[in-house]
């Protein structure tokens, strides 16, 4: 018997030893959306649920070996990028994505939940004039806007200034995320021409680990699955939105959200 297998989806992005982020978030994602996920590990961290205690980036040859390794025969129909670390992965992964004929997905990573630094200072700008123009989607939540634009969102009224900020750097759209702000959460989604806003009841709920990762992979799944970019923003909205209010408790600290539902 011959069975169709799934459509494939890379995540390139960092190691979260418990479980709750980074690759083992995207992977999580990518088995309950039913794709096949693969896995190029850019950096390791040590973390739990009280922060990221350390981290060691991969040499550049062996990040180019696992992407070359991935593509040259498996292919993918879809590509998210996460934490990257230094401006040296950047730059290989920016150059490894720009032949790929797959949408990409960049989570444009930066500090943890907890404050701790995932992407050196100094690869801020590699981000900005290398790895934004390859994406399709940018996921930025609004540290992150601030951190590749300067603009800084106060209310809902800044987010689409923001999300034009972000595509005049090169991405097809540009999702800005505002969970942040006060009130009921929303997201941004444009092109530039067209605009999406996504709002989710707010949970009351602290475990909330790797949410940005599982956004991320959520919408580089549905893509994957067929759906164009505003649909799969919205579906994968609804999926990160039930991880959400699903979330527990591991640890002293924060937990993380439940990629099985
Ligand atoms: N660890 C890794 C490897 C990550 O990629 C990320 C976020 O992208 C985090 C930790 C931070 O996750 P959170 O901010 O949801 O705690």
């Amino acid at each position: 018997m011959t069975v169709s297998s799934p459509p494939r989806v890379l995540t390139v992005a960092g190691s979260d030893s418990g479980g709750g982020a980074g690759i083992q978030a995207d992977l999580k994602t990518m088995l309950a959306l039913g794709v096949h996920g693969m896995s190029v590990i850019a950096a390791v961290t040590a973390q739990n649920s009280l922060g990221v205690q350390g981290y060691w980036e991969l040499p550049p040859e062996a990040v180019r070996a696992q992407l070359d390794s991935v593509l040259g025969d498996i292919g993918a129909q879809a590509v998210k990028t996460g934490m990257l670390a230094s401006a040296v992965l950047v730059e290989t992964v920016a150059e490894a994505l720009s032949g790929v004929d797959a949408p990409v997905v960049v989570d444009p990573v930066g500090v943890s939940k907890h404050g701790d630094a995932l992407l050196a200072p100094e690869a801020v700008e590699t981000v900005k004039s290398r790895l934004l123009p390859v994406a399709t989607v940018v996921t930025p939540n609004l540290w992150e806007v601030s951190q590749l634009t300067g603009v800084k969102v106060e209310d809902e009224r800044d987010l689409r200034r923001a999300a034009d900020a972000i595509l005049a750097l090169g991405p097809a759209w540009a999702l800005v995320k505002g969970g942040h702000l006060p009130g009921a959460p929303v997201d941004l989604l444009t092109d530039g021409d067209r605009e999406f806003r996504f709002t989710a009841e707010r949970h009351d709920n602290r475990h909330t680990h790797g949410t940005g990762c599982t956004l991320a992979s959520a919408v580089a799944s549905w893509l994957a699955l067929g759906e164009d970019v505003p649909s799969a923003v919205g579906k994968a909205k609804e999926y990160v939105t039930g991880a959400i209010a699903r979330g527990f408790a591991l640890g002293a600290g924060i937990g993380p959200v439940d990629h099985a539902w």
